[in-house]
């Protein structure tokens, strides 16, 4: 096949990625940005099939080594494997699940690395190997071990298979140093003697420690950072893509994995604006390992029902909900939407407030609420809302927690201080749906809720927001 016409497609598929992410940006046209990433991955999957007969000839030396059936069995168990994922997993454990398939890709790289290091050095026991060759199969090896291990890591504690509490023990930054000395070395070794009798064992011994490294560097994060970590894995697995795409002299690859490293780390920061946290913050300072701080609150919380809120829901002509973490708890997406349409039907203006880090996934409640068709036209970021608020009749809080915790802006003692909240206890009334008086991700107090303009309604959100509906409707 023409390398160019091959080069070619490899630049239009790298195109329509770029154009995919630029769509996906706004919930008014992700899924069409979804779906043009879909068709740039398909041409560079075609393309690279056609590229494969010329791969075998100088990389396999003989194209019968080119075992199309592998490669077959490979895409059907992949196929099979992510179609059940997409189908059977909750929208509550999307945040593990992209941990998987950044560990995942992480493994792949490794693998790339480990192959072409397998053949050109120790089948082939060259005296002397492409300096730059080996550098891009050293950062393939070691960011895609550290990504594997890491992102294990990462899903176990946010599938509470291993505690959420940040572990770390005296010394643990200069251990995680010392590790990454150590597979400098081994690389630096290997780099200067690739023919040596020890470069397999070496070798060997860089993926261990990468695959330590992983462990070590995440273990002593906090449950609650978690998706930070995963939007950085995300970007470590873009690099270690990057760096397997000039392993094997791949464009796309190169592309699509600069692509996924630079989106994965602008995500990152986002993610660590919207808490006022930095990046360094977030790695090592063990956040949700002690217990709460902040000041104490006074006062009572006072109950309501579903009844008692129907009566001034009726007469409100401005009401904004605020959904969080319990609307994905509780699959309440739909019915809040229903609510939403009878409170219009009833002369009231409604608006969906939405918090960056609201939920445990950026974008989390614009997925959830553009699922049960709520107009993105009704979905109103945070900076947005605020100066609003005040004029709000009444705020609906759904299962959010920290994302309105009044703490945040006006206690310097508190550990998420500085932290941009929606500010709904300016609102004129604001009922808080929870089951509980259950303390949100960061595990401190709300003050919200003892506010004299605030109402609780316990239960779960969608059993309440159904009541709320039925009342209406009767
Ligand atoms: P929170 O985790 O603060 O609070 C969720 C609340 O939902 C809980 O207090 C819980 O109270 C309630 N809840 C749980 N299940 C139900 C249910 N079935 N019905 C009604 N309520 C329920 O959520 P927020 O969305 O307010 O905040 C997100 C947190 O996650 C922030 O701390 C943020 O920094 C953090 N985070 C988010 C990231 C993101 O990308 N979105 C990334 C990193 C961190 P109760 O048990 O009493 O019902």
């Amino acid at each position: 096949m023409n390398a160019g016409i091959i080069e070619l497609s490899y630049i239009f598929a790298a195109i329509l990625f770029i154009y995919g992410l630029k769509m996906m940006s706004s919930p008014a046209t992700a899924r069409k940005g979804n779906f043009i990433s879909f068709l740039g991955m398909l041409i560079a999957i075609v393309a690279t099939f056609l590229y494969l007969p010329e791969l075998a000839q100088t990389k396999l030396k003989n194209a019968s080594n080119l075992h199309y059936d592998w490669i077959a069995y490979g895409m059907i168990a992949g196929t099979v494997i992510g179609v059940l994922a997409a189908r059977l997993v909750g929208m509550t454990s999307m945040p593990e699940m992209v941990a998987l398939l950044n560990g995942f890709g992480g493994i792949s790289s490794l693998f790339v690395g480990w192959a072409v290091f397998q053949f050109d050095l120790i089948a082939s026991k060259p005296d002397s190997v492409n300096t730059l060759t080996l550098i891009t199969i050293f950062l393939s090896v070691l960011i895609g071990g550290v990504t594997f291990s890491g992102s294990l890591i990462a899903w176990a504690k946010l599938k509470e298979i291993i505690g959420g509490k940040p572990v770390s023990f005296p010394g643990q930054h200069i251990f995680n140093i010392l590790l990454v000395v150590g597979a400098g070395t081994c690389a630096t070794m290997i780099i200067q003697n690739p023919a040596g009798e020890m470069t397999l064992q070496l070798f060997l011994g860089a993926i261990g420690i990468s695959v330590l490294l992983g462990i070590f560097a995440v273990i002593p994060i906090g449950g609650a950072d978690m998706p930070v970590v995963i939007s950085l894995m995300n970007s470590y697995s873009g690099l270690a893509a990057c760096a397997a795409g000039f392993v094997v002299k791949n464009n796309i690859l190169i592309v699509s994995g600069a692509l996924v490293g630079a989106s994965g780390v602008i995500l990152t920061v986002i993610m660590c604006k919207a808490m006022n946290r930095s990046l360094s913050n977030v790695l090592f300072s063990g956040f949700g390992g002690a217990s709460s701080g902040g000041k104490a609150v006074e006062g009572e919380a006072k109950p309501s029902s579903a009844q008692d809120a129907f009566y001034v829901l009726e007469s409100a002509s401005s009401v904004v909900f605020v959904p969080g973490y319990g609307l994905a708890v509780a699959q309440a997406q739909h019915v809040a939407r229903e609510l939403g349409e009878l409170l219009e039907e009833n002369g009231a203006e409604v608006s969906y407030a939405i918090h960056p880090v609201a939920g445990r996934m950026p974008g989390h409640m614009n997925v959830l609420l553009a699922e049960a068709n709520v107009s993105y036209d009704q979905l109103i970021e945070m900076d947005d809302i605020n100066p609003n608020i005040e004029n709000v009749d009444v705020a609906i809080v759904v299962g959010a927690n920290d994302v309105v915790n009044p703490a945040a802006r006006d206690d310097e003692t508190s550990p998420i201080y500085g932290m941009p909240i929606i500010d709904v206890d300016k609102a004129r009334t604001v009922y808080v749906l929870k089951r509980g008086m259950g303390m949100g991700f960061a595990g401190i107090q709300n003050p919200l809720f003892f506010k004299e303009n605030t109402r609780m309604i316990f239960g779960d959100a969608k059993g309440t927001l159904q009541s709320l509906v039925d009342e209406f409707k009767n």
